[in-house]
């Protein structure tokens, strides 16, 4: 199919797009790499009257990091730029992680970062990764600039707290604390499919052999990527060891309530959770890394 009819613009400047967002509102879309909405546009699921499309701005396109260790990506950042970027590999191993499970290498030479992020499909990796390393996003509309942290993003299915007016700008990911152990696990029917069931574990330890903090998120499984709050509690201050992580995985799963549907039921949904949680448990673990920066 082909998408309805709608109106072109091309904005070679910030001022513009943000000028153009203002007048159409609801009527208008960004598009970026165009990964899932011009899919959505050719099913006709999504039917913007105008296209705004943001990739003459090529001033969004950046991966930068301060003194302090943290991270700034352009929202225009195509995510194989993240996946091939060094510095990403070095200063956030989590991220750079994520990047190989989103698709396929075709659909990251294209698709941005920050497309992924608006879009908030549940089963989508940046979202959760974002939500786990508790990033910072930056938006813009013509009255000025505000700052939303990814936990107040995601506010349901495929819905963000961006109004139809702004422009995602920038991402910024905290950072990174060494000495954390991390992982990110999923389930795909096929290599490069949206997960089934994904699970991202961080565990910050205290001096000794203690778990001191513990952030788990789940994707795939709700209508947004999910902390797993009482499976966190579950290993604060504990040792880790395979037992807690039973543990805190069967707390993670408890919270869940996911959908069935062709792909899996909720019940197979709740089990492979607590076994990815476990497992990325298992992996953190093991990764602890030793470096201290
Ligand atoms: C075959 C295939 C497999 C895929 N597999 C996966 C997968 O496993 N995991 C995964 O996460 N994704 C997957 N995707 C989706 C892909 O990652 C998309 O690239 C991504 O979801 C959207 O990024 P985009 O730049 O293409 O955004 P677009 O499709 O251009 O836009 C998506 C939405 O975001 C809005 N938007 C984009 N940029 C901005 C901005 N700066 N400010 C405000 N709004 C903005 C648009 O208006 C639109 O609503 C897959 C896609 C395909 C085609």
């Amino acid at each position: 199919m082909k998408p309805a009819p709608f109106e072109y613009f091309a904005p070679g400047t910030i001022g513009e797009t943000l000028e153009l967002l203002s007048r159409y509102g609801e009527e208008g879309k960004i598009l970026a790499g165009g990964q899932s909405l011009m899919p959505l546009m050719n099913l006709r699921l999504a039917r913007p009257r105008v296209l705004i499309d943001i990739n003459r701005l090529t001033s969004l396109e950046y991966i930068a990091h301060g003194a302090d260790g943290e991270l700034a990506v352009g929202a225009l950042t195509r995510q194989r730029s993240l996946e091939l970027s060094p510095a990403v590999k070095e200063r956030n191993p989590l991220l750079a992680a994520a990047m190989p499970l989103i698709g396929h290498f075709q659909t990251r030479n294209r698709g941005t970062v920050g497309g992924s992020v608006v879009h908030a499909d549940p089963a989508a990796e940046l979202p959760a990764v974002s939500l786990a390393l508790g990033a910072e996003l930056s938006v813009k509309n013509e009255r000025g600039e505000r700052a939303i942290p990814a936990e107040d993003l995601f506010t349901g299915l495929m819905s963000t707290a961006i109004e139809p007016t702004e422009l995602l700008t920038e991402i910024r990911f905290p950072p990174w604390r060494w000495g954390s152990g991390w992982a990110i696990e999923e389930v795909a029917r096929r290599r490069g499919d949206f997960a089934m069931v994904g699970a991202i574990a961080l565990i910050r330890f205290d001096g000794g052999d203690l778990c001191q903090e513990a952030r788990l998120v789940l994707f795939g499984v709700g209508d947004r990527p999910l902390r797993a709050a009482r499976g966190e509690q579950v290993l604060q201050g504990r040792r880790p060891e395979p037992r807690i992580f039973a543990e805190a995985a069967a707390a993670a799963a408890e919270e869940l309530d996911p959908i069935s549907d062709v792909h899996a039921s909720a019940e197979y949904r709740k089990d492979v959770a607590a076994c990815l949680i476990r497992r990325a448990l298992q992996t953190a673990l093991l990764r602890r890394e030793q470096v201290t920066r």
